[in-house]
């Protein structure tokens, strides 16, 4: 199942493109270390602003489910095992309906969130992707068998994206994840307008970002529960980001609009649970520092050494090879 060593040589010598191998090579990258550690029982800090609690109805799941109630609206987070990157799904469960933000990497774990959202016994009334990332809607194609009559909702722009080169980026998972990666691309079909709006009695203020983490980036807060899902614009303090473009300038300057966020002590991220609004500033720190080493670094293999030397007690430092791979596969 995973990639030696050997096989890695032979497809390098096979009939693969430069930049199909790359994607490959990354794939395994991320895969390998991941999949080694996904036996680890998942870390369930309690890092966020609100009180969680973890859902506890099914023992056999193989995620991890953090509930908030504000009010009358009740956030389920999902938190996938490592193998699948640490990705969320949010749940945001009002008084007469669900709204799914994210839909996973791997369809496994993505049936889970179809399986406990069935729980609450409310209709999903739609499903909003945040970026074009894979590891946010490769399980979309669960969702929405699952989920039927829900629409799905991006921002205008990451249809595009997913049409261009969703297919391509599925093919590059295949040879790690094999039948746990979708087969086919779930492109959302419905925009969502930024700015003001209620859904089944909520107040959410959707925010467009460009050139962060990835080139466009939903943020969706909201005002009355004082949350702000920042999705991957803000990364846990214990873990490291994604850099897989070099966007560190502009991201650097998004988030110091989300930290003048002032209200907003909760933070529902992409990966891993959610945080308190001081992750703002070490995420600041990290794209900083990743930046300066970017900047002195020729190559992957460098910007990767020197990125988990400076964040020694960060986890996931498999994720910092392959942002490596990638960052450094694009023209510089
Ligand atoms: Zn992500």
């Amino acid at each position: 199942m995973l990639p030696s060593n050997s096989r890695f040589q032979r497809l390098s010598q096979a009939a693969l493109s430069r930049s199909q191998f790359l994607q490959f090579a990354a794939g395994a990258l991320l895969g390998f270390p991941l999949l080694a550690a996904a036996a680890l029982s998942s870390d369930l800090a309690q890092n966020g602003g609100a009180p969680w609690t973890k859902d506890a109805t099914a023992s056999d799941r193989m995620g991890a489910i953090l509930v908030s109630q504000f009010g009358p609206v009740k956030i389920h987070s999902y938190l996938s095992p490592l193998d699948g990157f640490h990705v969320n799904t949010q749940i945001i469960e009002g008084p007469t309906a669900v709204v799914i933000f994210d839909g996973q990497l791997l369809l496994p774990y993505a049936d889970e969130v179809a399986s406990y959202v069935q729980t609450l016994g409310k209709p999903v009334d739609r499903i909003i992707l945040s970026h074009a990332h894979t590891d946010h809607w490769s399980g979309l194609q669960v969702l929405t068998e699952r989920f039927a009559d829900a629409r799905v909702f991006a921002l205008d722009g990451i249809s595009d994206q997913l049409h261009a080169r969703g297919q391509a980026r599925l093919d590059s998972f295949r040879p790690i994840y094999g039948d746990r990666i979708a087969t086919k691309v779930t492109v959302p079909t419905e925009i969502i307008a930024e700015g003001v709006q209620r859904i089944d009695g909520i107040t959410y203020d959707f925010r467009r970002f460009v050139d962060a983490e990835s080139d466009l980036q939903l943020a969706a807060l909201l005002p009355e529960q004082k949350v702000l899902m920042a999705f991957d614009l803000v990364f846990s303090p214990n873990e490291h980001a994604f850099t897989v473009v070099d966007h560190f300038d502009h991201w650097m300057i998004v988030l110091e609009q989300l930290k003048a966020l002032q209200d907003y002590d909760t933070i529902t991220i992409g990966h891993d649970t959610p945080v308190h609004r001081s992750a703002i500033d070490s995420t600041i720190t990290y794209v900083k520092r990743a930046r300066e080493i970017h900047a002195a670094s020729a190559d992957a293999k460098t910007y990767s050494e020197s990125l988990k030397a400076a964040f020694p007690d960060r986890q996931l430092a498999s994720v910092v090879d392959f942002s490596a791979s990638l960052l450094y596969a694009a023209p510089r």
